[in-house]
C-alpha cells in the first residue's frame, strides 16, 4: 500500500480557504438579555440625543455663570438655595439673579442655569451657599448630545455584542434586536481508543479529552456544542455518524483519524460524504495533517487527534471560520509582539505554533513554553494563554528574539494593579 501523497499549503492560505466558502447563516430576532456574544444583523442608531437633556455630572449647586463673575478668595460671592433636585425629577424654578438650585448628579439643569458648583467648592449655610471663584459658561454640565446625536450610528451590522452593546440597546430602549442565528456544531471524537472521561481506563484507553476541550472552545465563542458519541474507528460507523451530524449542524467536528495511518479513516468519510476537502496538509507543526473539508455551507473541520494539534488547529481554523458563520466582521484572533524567553535552535521547515505563557512587565512583553512542548502535551495548554508563533526557516530561535504570539485566552494575573 502506498501513503497517499498530499500538498502542504500555508496556515493563511488554508484560512483563506476556508473564509472564503463561508457564508452567514439566517437573521432572526432575538430579546436582547439573549443577545451576548450573538452578532448584529443590523445597523443601530441613536434615537435621541445622549445625553437626552442638559444635566449635571456632580452633586452640588445649579447656578447662572454671570453672577459668579466677581467671586474670589477675598471677595465670597453668596447664592441663595430656592429649590432642590434630585436624578429624575426637574424643577420648574427660573433662575433669578443670585439664585440657586441644589442639583444631585444626573439631574437636569434648570432654567437659567448654565453652571454647576460642586459641594466641596462652597461653604453652605442655611439656604445659601458662598464661592470664591468664578465659574464659566457651562462647567460642569454635560450638554444634551455631547455623546451622541440622534441618528448616529451607534452599532454596526458585523459587530459582535458585548455588554456595552446590550447597555446601548438598553439606553434606546430596544427589547429586541436582529442578530445572524449563529452556526450549530457537533463535536465527535474518533478513535478506538478511547473512553469518556467518567469511564475507567482499561490497558491501552486514553480518556477523550478533545471533545470536552472542543466544546469549552466553542462556548467560548458563545456555541452551546453538541457531543457526539465517541467513534471507534470503524469506517462504516464514522460516516454514518459524521453524515448524520453533518445534516443536523452546520459545521462538524471530528478529532483524530485524519493521518495517514492504517485506521485514520476521515478521508475516506469526506469520501464518501462527497465533501470537497479544501486542504488536508498545511505547513504548520503540530497538526499538519487538519482537513478541512465543504459541503453545501457546511464544514467538517477534521482536527488532529493530539490535544496540542487539536487546540491549536480549533484557534486558527474554527474559531475564525465560526464567527464569520456567525456574520462577526471581526474574527481574528489578536496576535502581539513579545520576546522569547526559551531557545529553539532546531530549524524547522514548517511553522511551527508553541503554547506559551505570556507575561506583560514594564520592560516588555514575554512570552515562554507553558510546558512540555510535543503535539501530544495537555497540560501546557492548560497553562497557556496564547501560542508563540515561530515561522519555518533554516535557522532556529534564540532566547531574546521577537516572535508573535496569538492570544487565545483572557489575561488575568496574580498580582494586584498597581495603579
Ligand atoms: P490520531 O489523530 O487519531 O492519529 O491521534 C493522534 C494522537 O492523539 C493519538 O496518540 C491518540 O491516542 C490521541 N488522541 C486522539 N483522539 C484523542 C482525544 N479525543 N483526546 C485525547 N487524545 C486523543
Ligand atoms: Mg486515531
Amino acid at each position: 500500500m502506498t501513503v497517499e501523497k498530499r500538498t502542504p499549503i500555508p496556515v493563511s492560505e488554508a484560512i483563506s480557504r476556508i473564509i472564503n466558502v463561508i457564508k452567514h447563516k439566517e437573521v432572526k430576532e432575538i430579546r436582547i438579555e439573549d443577545s451576548l456574544n450573538k452578532v448584529l444583523a443590523e445597523d443601530v442608531k441613536a434615537t435621541y440625543d445622549i445625553p437626552r437633556f442638559d444635566k449635571s455630572p456632580y452633586d452640588g449647586f445649579a447656578i447662572n455663570s454671570q453672577d459668579s463673575n466677581d467671586a474670589s478668595g477675598d471677595n465670597r460671592v453668596s447664592f441663595k438655595v430656592v429649590d432642590h433636585i434630585g436624578a429624575g425629577t426637574t424643577s420648574d424654578v427660573t433662575l433669578n439673579k443670585g439664585e440657586a438650585v441644589r442639583i444631585m448628579t444626573g439631574a437636569q439643569i434648570p432654567n437659567g442655569a448654565d453652571a454647576v458648583v460642586m459641594f466641596e467648592q462652597t461653604i453652605e449655610q442655611e439656604n445659601q451657599f458662598s464661592i470664591r471663584k468664578p465659574f464659566k459658561q457651562g462647567e460642569n454640565i454635560s450638554f444634551k448630545g455631547e455623546e451622541c446625536r440622534e441618528g448616529e450610528l451607534v452599532l454596526k451590522k458585523g459587530q459582535t455584542i458585548n455588554s456595552g452593546a446590550i447597555a446601548v440597546l438598553a439606553t434606546f430602549g430596544y427589547q429586541n434586536v436582529h442578530v445572524y442565528e449563529p452556526p450549530t456544531i457537533a463535536i465527535i471524537a474518533t478513535g478506538s481508543e478511547l473512553v469518556a472521561p467518567d469511564e475507567p481506563l482499561q490497558p491501552g484507553k486514553i480518556r477523550n479529552s478533545n471533545g470536552p476541550m472542543i466544546q469549552a472552545m466553542c462556548k467560548q465563542i458563545g456555541i452551546e456544542g453538541t457531543i457526539y458519541q465517541i467513534q471507534e474507528d470503524h469506517l462504516e460507523g464514522c460516516i454514518k455518524v459524521v453524515n448524520q451530524a453533518l445534516n443536523n449542524h452546520d459545521i462538524v467536528i471530528t478529532t483524530g483519524g485524519v493521518s495517514v495511518g492504517d485506521y485514520d479513516y476521515l478521508p475516506k468519510v469526506y469520501e464518501a460524504l462527497q465533501a470537497e476537502v479544501l486542504f488536508n496538509k498545511v505547513q504548520m507543526r503540530p497538526g499538519s495533517v487538519t482537513t478541512v473539508a465543504y459541503k453545501q455551507n457546511k464544514l467538517l473541520f477534521g482536527l488532529s487527534g493530539n490535544p496540542s494539534a487539536c487546540y491549536s488547529g480549533f484557534h486558527l481554523f474554527t474559531r475564525p471560520a465560526v464567527l464569520k458563520m456567525m456574520g462577526a466582521n471581526e474574527i481574528y484572533s489578536v496576535i502581539v509582539d513579545a520576546v522569547l524567553d526559551a531557545d529553539f535552535t532546531k530549524a524547522n521547515p514548517f511553522t511551527r505554533f508553541i503554547r506559551g505563557k505570556l507575561t506583560f512587565s514594564s520592560e516588555g512583553i514575554y512570552a515562554e513554553p507553558s510546558g512540555f512542548n510535543k503535539s501530544n502535551a495537555v497540560v501546557s495548554i492548560a497553562n497557556s494563554n496564547g501560542m508563540i508563533i515561530l515561522p519555518s526557516g533554516s535557522r532556529g530561535y534564540q532566547k531574546g528574539d521577537e516572535v508573535k504570539v496569538l492570544l487565545t485566552d483572557h489575561q488575568s494575573y496574580e498580582s494586584e494593579l498597581n495603579l
